[in-house]
């Protein structure tokens, strides 16, 4: 390449204002995206230094206007570089733009507003916990305890011996995985290194950002999604200076300008939360080694139930494996597992939400005064609404997908009994009132169908008038810090059942609650991925951890349609090798990942017939060129939900073993594709497993 864009001033702002310099022929083996370089600027004969973020032969003006780089400097203690090398590589590897990278991968200048109340998130937190230390003696006091365990100790060494693969750190739930990083992280600390901890979601991961700022204190910044871009720049700016230790967040947090990296850990690495859904659409844990390897520092992916992809990665030495395989906390034991088969429970005419043996649990736990956590995956009021006449269901006017009921809607078509209703879209927020009668037939009546958190909470405060019932969904935690509020009032013994969809899941602590209710266990057994047996396992699995880590026996009820089904048995077994061999023999079986790779092709447009076209088209090229380097193509055809926000969606899959391959194969037809279409109006998009 002859020339290097070049930014003065490192933030994703100066990205689209980059200056062309030429590259010197001496320096042509050297120039590389993330170098430092000095080069003239401006008027006068000052020279200044720069970064190279891309290098082209194309320039749009003429080639005597351009003046060279002047000289190279040697690499500095300054992560800009590290970051921008790494923002080259996410370019390479997920097929997007150096810009879209480098916006992805750099700090986004931005001041707080004036108007805006500071809110220091660490302090939340920190103010949270207190809190809750003071309703429970008992934990507060058992907090205190800092010894690790024999197992925990020997886990840390090892994967402080490691230097040069990641680790999975496979921890059963409540065997202390969070200890293990806060070790971590002092080691560094003694070091003078930092360390960047990601979590899926703060909602998810409450405990362990409880637990990181009680033990590390003042050194440690917390990242929301929920924060400004000017207090995202602080948090960075901060970090940038040295003033902080550790940064706790999500999956931008990876780009913390840390200059001395020690460690990253990805907690909960399965989460799918870890998968970008915008470009560059990067995989962290990708992209955490990656950013490892740059800065020599340690990463540790930790979970209890780890994806099939880490896990194989694990098995194949390419990741180095450590497992913790009994609960910390002295005298806790896994759960006791119950499993309710709800056909045979409707067969008895059990027409409730809670089978037998979920409502006589329920009753002793509430008699002992110990809590309850019931997990439901879906939020709302019930599934559907649909016509009993004719059998309309009533749908989303700008997606594919059916309206869901909320606010506690109650319709008795026999009684007539009717209360205000709102109907809403989960896929693009469109809400309508619930209609008194069928659009189709003009039936009266029409009512909803299938269960939500919402309706839970309804037939859980008929069954239970005494108990003191608490909702966690997207629709409860809207508002800035209702999330805590909602859990720490648990935490404190403000209510006696949490009832939640996935949000109340994974990485809580509560030692009261004795009992995990699962609503519906094979829910998301039935959702059309062929990842949906691998999901289930986990959430099962996740829920069922939630039970019994105090020192009291726990004890887990798992309702379900399918009880026979490997992931809902194997997870009642709490048998993640077993689930992970069967799944494997499965996905080897039927090739999928991460047996090969796959990459889906992704086509969306308002005008339907054009999405068709482009799809065909894409599916045309592959046929041609790649089925004969033994690529697999199935497809195109519609999306599960065909139309989201009046978008027509068409997908096609490509596998293939090679990963190279399926990467040129992204390559050809992201350019044929863009020469073709590049001026109509249709996306695609491409990501490969
Ligand atoms: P995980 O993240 O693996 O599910 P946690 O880190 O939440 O587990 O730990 C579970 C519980 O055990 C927590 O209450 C924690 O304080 C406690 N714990 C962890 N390590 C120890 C230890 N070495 N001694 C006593 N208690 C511990
Ligand atoms: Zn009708
Ligand atoms: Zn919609």
């Amino acid at each position: 390449m002859k020339f290097a864009k070049v930014i003065i001033d490192i933030s994703a702002e100066q990205v689209d204002r980059a200056f062309t310099y030429r590259i010197p022929e001496e320096l042509e083996d050297r120039i590389a995206p993330g170098v430092r370089v000095r080069v003239p600027f401006g008027n006068s004969n000052r020279t200044r230094i720069g970064f190279v973020i891309d290098l082209t032969d194309r320039i749009d003006f003429p080639e005597d206007r351009i003046k060279p780089i002047d000289s190279l400097l040697p690499k500095a203690l300054d992560t800009a570089g590290d970051l921008i090398e790494l923002a080259a590589f996410m370019a390479s590897e997920y097929g997007c733009t150096m810009n879209q990278a480098l916006q992805t991968v750099l700090p986004v200048k931005r001041k707080v507003g004036k108007n805006r109340r500071r809110q220091d998130p660490v302090r939340e937190i920190e103010v949270l916990s207190g809190e809750a230390g003071e309703g429970n003696a008992a934990e507060a006091k058992r907090s205190d305890d800092e010894t690790l365990n024999p197992e925990q100790t020997a886990v840390c060494a090892a994967i402080l011996r490691e230097n040069s693969r990641p680790t999975l750190l496979y921890g059963i739930t409540g065997s202390g995985k969070t200890r293990v990083y806060i070790e971590l992280i002092r080691h560094m600390q003694a070091a003078g290194k930092k360390s960047i901890v990601l979590i899926p979601e703060i909602s998810l991961t409450y405990q362990t950002v409880r637990e990181l700022t009680k033990h590390l204190g003042s050194k440690v910044a917390v990242m929301h999604s929920k924060l400004s871009l000017g207090e995202k720049y602080e948090q960075f700016q901060k970090a940038a200076d040295g003033e902080i230790d550790v940064m706790v967040g999500p999956r931008s947090a990876l780009f913390t300008p840390f200059t001395d990296l020690g460690l990253i850990v990805i907690d909960e690495e399965h989460e799918r939360t870890y998968q970008s859904d915008t470009a560059p659409r990067y995989d962290t844990r990708i992209v955490a080694a990656k950013r490892a390897a740059l800065s020599g520092a340690r990463l540790v992916l930790g979970s209890a139930t780890p994806s099939l992809e880490s896990y194989t990665k694990a098995l194949r030495g390419e990741y180095a494996l450590q497992t913790l395989k009994k609960r910390a906390h002295p005298g806790a034991l896994l759960p006791k597992i119950h499993i309710a088969d709800m056909r045979e429970e409707m067969e008895a005419g059990n027409r409730s939400i809670f089978s037998g043996r979920m409502q006589e649990m329920i009753r002793e736990r509430l008699e002992l005064g110990e809590q309850v956590m019931l997990f439901l995956n879906r939020r709302g009021y019930a599934g559907f609404v649909s016509c009993r006449s004719c059998g309309t269901v009533i749908k989303c006017p700008h997606c594919d997908v059916s309206m869901t009921a909320h606010n506690n809607w109650y319709y008795n078509p026999y009684t007539g009994a009717r209360e205000a209703a709102l109907l809403s879209c989960h896929y693009c927020g469109y809400t309508m009132p619930m209609p008194s009668s069928c659009p189709q037939c003009g039936s009266r009546f029409i009512a909803p169908f299938g269960t939500g958190t919402q309706k839970l909470e309804q037939a859980a405060k008929k069954m239970f008038p005494a108990a003191r019932i608490l909702r966690m969904d997207a629709d409860s935690t809207t508002a800035k810090g209702s999330y805590e509020k909602i859990l720490s009032t648990f935490q404190k013994g403000g209510a006696d059942i949490l009832i939640g969809t996935q949000m109340i899941v994974k990485g809580h602590d509560f030692p009261n609650v004795t009992l995990v209710g699962i609503i519906a266990a094979d829910m998301s057994l039935n959702a059309p991925d062929y990842d949906a047996s691998e999901r289930t396992f986990q959430l099962i699995t996740q829920a069922a951890g939630r039970s019994g880590r105090g020192g009291r026996a726990g004890d887990v009820v798992i309702q379900s349609y399918d009880p026979s089904h490997y992931a809902v048995e194997l997870a009642a077994r709490q048998d993640y090798e077993g689930f992970y061999y069967r799944e494997m023999s499965y996905r080897k079986l039927l090739h999928y990942p991460p047996d090969i790779f796959m990459m889906q092709v992704r086509v969306r447009s308002e005008d339907e017939a054009l999405a068709g076209e482009a799809a065909d088209y894409a599916a045309g090229l592959c046929r041609d060129s790649f089925v004969s380097e033994g690529a697999v193509l199935i497809g195109p055809c519609n999306e599960g939900v065909y139309k989201i926000n009046d978008n027509y969606r068409k997908i096609l899959y490509i596998k293939h073993s090679s990963h190279a391959i399926i990467k040129k194969i992204r390559e050809a037809l992201a350019e044929a594709l863009s020469e073709r279409f590049g001026n109509r109006k249709v996306w695609f998009g491409f990501d490969i497993r």
